[in-house]
């Protein structure tokens, strides 16, 4: 596999110096040099095959040698090991259920591919590297969770102490080994801010290898795209495979650019639909043609797409070609406000009793604006990014009941591991020379 930058001004790399490079060094993003089409006779049997074969054919179509098959699959498999259940909620209406990893959240598919990448690449030098993630919220669960009992790697997550919900910090910070938590007195960016100077810090780097488990990675976009084409199966498999519309909610576009990619290899999709919240750079850009960036980016109820500069739009606008008009052809766009988003969760829960977490909401609303512009009735997908009990503060107050699942009062019991620090960077980087030094 060779990958590019969608800057031009770096050379083309392999697969394995993507993923640790994270970025390439004109600050562009890696691609693909091509995206293979799959062929005829698998989209006609499709419905034959699980997530996991799916998830391989997929893989090992873009990836090529640069992973023996055997290898491969059994990376796939042991990255792969939750399902992705397509959901009827309404006539012609279903929601791909994203959630099933062990963060609840669809970031497992990334976190959790790129971490076995990562740990295979490193195995055959017996490297040990130390990830650094500064995180918000959802990222940091799913990069812990991914990366838990990984060979060769250790991870440290900064968080900001009192900002991030208490099911967010339990995932975090309760399940020890290799993963450990900073409580950062101070806000995201001084999280991000201590990251960034130690990636800086040439006495650091010349003694450990860091890397970063960025959103940006390529090794997180692939296997987003297993998922929609898992999806199309489950939909043929019902006979439903004809004019398909995927909505798409969304914040830095990771998501919807994997979608586009496995339309370009070859799945029917009629129309995806890119769903925002009021932070509608992209929705506003399909309308205008004009990008505009949003900063400071606006808080919502969908706090996890709070993006005003959303990072992937380079790799939306490559995989069209850099052609806005084509880009138009297949791609339209939505944007809510949040009573908008309140109103779409308590009707969708008091007509199907079905729960959906904000962003959800967001996509399922792109969905029913698009499909009731349309004449004749097509097949409409939302894709359920998060577990609603994810969000639960929202949730109750919308649905007004009490709604936390089992499996989450069990994460709530467990004892928080965390290392206080303040916002320090020499306090920062003796605590983390400290903990590497042991590893
Ligand atoms: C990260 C996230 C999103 C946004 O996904 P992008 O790939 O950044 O567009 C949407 N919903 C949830 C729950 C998320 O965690």
């Amino acid at each position: 596999m060779q990958l590019y930058s969608t800057q031009h001004q770096s050379p083309d790399v392999s697969l394995e110096e993507a993923i640790f490079r994270g970025l390439p060094p004109d600050n562009g993003l890696y691609m693909p040099t091509s995206i293979p089409k799959l062929p005829r006779t698998f989209w006609d049997t499709i419905e034959n095959l699980t997530l996991q074969e799916i998830a391989f054919e997929i893989a090992h179509a873009l990836i090529g040698d640069d992973v023996p098959a055997d290898d491969l699959k059994e990376l796939v498999n042991k990255a792969i090991d939750f399902p992705a259940p397509l959901v009827a909620i309404e006539d012609d209406t279903y929601c791909l259920e994203l959630f099933h990893g062990p963060s609840m959240a669809f970031k497992d598919f990334g976190a959790r591919f790129m971490a076995a990448l990562m740990s295979y690449f490193l195995q055959k030098s017996a490297q040990q590297i130390h990830i650094l993630v500064a995180t918000s919220g959802d990222t940091g669960g799913a990069v812990a969770q991914g990366f838990y009992q990984t060979p060769n790697i250790d991870v440290t997550i900064l968080y900001p102490s009192g900002k991030v919900s208490d099911i967010q910090e339990k995932q975090l910070t309760t399940l020890g080994e290799n993963v450990s938590a900073l409580e950062v007195e101070g806000t995201f960016d001084d999280c991000q801010k201590l990251v960034k100077q130690a990636f800086l810090d040439k006495e650091l780097t010349a003694q450990f290898s860091l890397a970063s488990a960025n959103s940006i990675n390529i090794a997180r976009l692939i296997p987003q795209a297993f998922y929609y084409v898992n999806a199309y199966a489950q939909l043929k498999k019902k006979g439903l495979a004809n004019e398909i519309v995927i909505s798409v909610p969304s914040g830095n576009f990771g998501n919807l650019s994997a979608g586009i990619m496995a339309w370009r290899m070859g799945m029917p999709v009629k129309q995806f639909i890119a769903a925002t919240n009021v932070n509608k750079v992209v929705p506003e850009y399909l309308q205008s043609g004009i990008y505009q960036p949003i900063s400071p980016s606006l808080s919502t109820i969908s706090n996890a797409m709070d993006v005003g500069n959303p990072s992937n739009f380079p790799r939306m606008q490559a995989l069209f070609d850099n052609d806005l008009e084509q880009m138009q052809k297949m791609l339209t766009g939505y944007f809510y406000t949040d009573t908008e988003t309140r109103t779409a969760m308590r009707v969708v829960y008091e007509r199907t009793g079905y729960v959906m977490c904000p962003h959800t909401a967001v996509a399922y609303l792109g969905l029913k604006d698009y499909t009731q512009t349309l004449e004749n009735p097509v097949t409409g997908v939302f894709l359920s990014t998060a577990h609603y009990a994810k969000f639960l503060d929202v949730v109750e107050e919308v649905i007004g009941e009490q709604a936390i699942p089992e499996r989450l009062s069990a994460l709530l019991d467990k004892e928080k591991q965390a290392t206080k620090i303040s916002t320090d960077y020499e306090e920062f980087k003796q605590t983390i020379i400290a903990a590497f030094s042991k590893a």
